[in-house]
């Protein structure tokens, strides 16, 4: 389900002008707006689920895709050995602002 009201349906399916670092058939990866690290990008599916909460057996591949495309970001980036956070806000208190999953990359410390 594409949702035309949710920013994050609109940027992977590309009525945005954000442009990807990485995109296939299922996810779609982009640099953070606001950035919170020096390294800061989220990696998206491109089908709407509103969060964690959401997820069910039958979404195991996709949420495995999203963290494995974590780890090829992380390597692209050149952070993988320096370090990175991979992050699920869930729902508001949890820190979740858009309700399209995604998952945050942050990197880049210096430490
Ligand atoms: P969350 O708080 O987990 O829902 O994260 C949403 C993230 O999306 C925040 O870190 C925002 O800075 C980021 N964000 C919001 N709008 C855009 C956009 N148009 N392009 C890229 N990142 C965005
Ligand atoms: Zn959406």
């Amino acid at each position: 389900m594409d949702k035309s009201d949710c920013i994050f349906c609109n940027i992977v399916n590309g009525k945005t002008d954000t442009e990807f670092l990485f995109e296939n058939e299922n996810v779609a990866v982009f640099k953070d707006i606001n950035p919170h690290a020096p390294v800061h990008i989220l990696i998206v599916p491109r089908r709407h689920i509103r969060s964690i909460n959401d997820i069910t057996d039958a979404d195991g591949a996709i949420v495995f895709e999203l963290i494995a495309t974590g780890k090829a970001v992380a390597k692209q980036m050149g952070v993988n050995e320096s370090g990175y956070k991979l992050l699920f806000n869930v729902e508001k208190g949890g820190g979740q602002m858009i309700f399209h999953l995604h998952l945050h990359l942050l990197a880049g410390w210096k430490r």
